[in-house]
């Protein structure tokens, strides 16, 4: 029996791009760095804007192909950050992109918003059985923007990460397994506003003509609830790439990149995150800068052999 990459995480998102937006440089270092990176992605992103003009017909409401071009496109961004581990929750299609809050789509069968969280919960415990990761990355309660499959993205990953603790749940999806750290991705305030006050020269240099504002980058909370930061900087390329590769849902122009609503906001090479279960509980004070820092006696050989 080949052993398992002794740092194993998991990031569980909502649609194909969120993962290369928030995570893609910390995707990129882990991989390198020859950690198990997988990535569950909880739809297919069907009712995505599309921006090329020349793929217009893929929407959901012309032919209503868009999910299986972002199968492609997510493919592609997982090749260029070197992440080989790549789901679907459910299998691919098994949940519907439900549009943004308050559309009818939230309520369409198979809509992820309407779904029960515990049977959706249960597919995640069958990954998180499977894969043992030691930390595992998702979005806060409120998605980090509101967005109802981010919620949605965000309690099945916190309820499954209990179900899979629990011994007496579902023994057929495998043996019980208790994640030892659980982050939410954020950005701090300070930082988000000062990227947004070089944004406006950075525009006249851009092929972008409108700055988004603080408030439409997802997660950004205060300084002090931030725990840790990963400095992706040698991986900054990588995750503009991957970024690049979601075409249809964003246009990259370093250092800034547009959705579909085309206005200009900065792409982070340092990727945030709040530590919301496990780990030192140091007051406050220095940032990690490793997901799997303190983790020392859970990689160890005993606990990777034991498998
Ligand atoms: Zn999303």
């Amino acid at each position: 029996m080949t052993e398992p990459p002794a740092r194993r995480l998991l990031l569980v998102h909502a649609h194909p791009d969120d993962e290369s937006i928030n995570n893609g440089a910390t995707m990129a270092k882990y991989a390198a760095e020859g950690a198990h990176v997988t990535l569950v992605t909880c739809t297919l992103g069907e009712e995505g804007e599309v921006i090329p003009p020349g793929l217009a017909h893929l929407a959901a409401d012309r032919e209503d192909s868009l999910g299986s071009w972002r199968v492609g496109e997510l493919a592609a961004a997982m090749k260029e950050l070197g992440v080989t581990d790549h789901r679907f929750l459910g299998g691919p299609g098994r949940y519907r992109d439900s549009g943004m809050m308050g559309t009818e789509q939230n309520h369409r069968p198979g809509a992820f918003w309407s779904a029960d969280p515990d049977e959706a919960a249960a597919h995640l415990v069958e990954v998180i059985r499977e894969v043992r990761p030691q930390v595992l990355i998702t979005y806060d309660p409120d998605g980090g923007y509101g967005h109802p499959d981010h919620i949605q993205a965000h309690r099945v990953a916190m309820r499954a990460a209990d179900l899979a603790a629990e011994p007496a749940f579902r023994r057929d999806l495998g043996e019980p397994h208790t994640i030892a750290k659980i982050y939410w991705n954020r950005v701090p305030r300070s930082v988000a506003e000062e990227r947004f006050r070089r944004l406006e020269g950075q525009l006249r240099h851009s092929p972008f003509t409108a700055p988004a504002a603080v408030a439409d980058v997802p997660g950004v909370t205060d300084d002090e609830r931030i725990t840790t930061e990963i400095d992706g900087g040698p991986f900054k390329a990588a995750k503009a790439a991957a970024m690049r590769a979601h075409a249809t849902q964003i246009t990259v122009s370093e250092p800034l990149f547009v959705l579909s609503n085309e206005l200009a906001q900065p792409l982070f090479e340092v990727e945030y995150y709040e530590l919301v279960r496990g780990g030192a509980s140091a007051e406050g004070t220095i940032r990690e800068t490793d997901l799997f820092a303190g983790l020392e006696r859970v990689t160890d050989v005993a606990e990777v052999t034991a498998l």
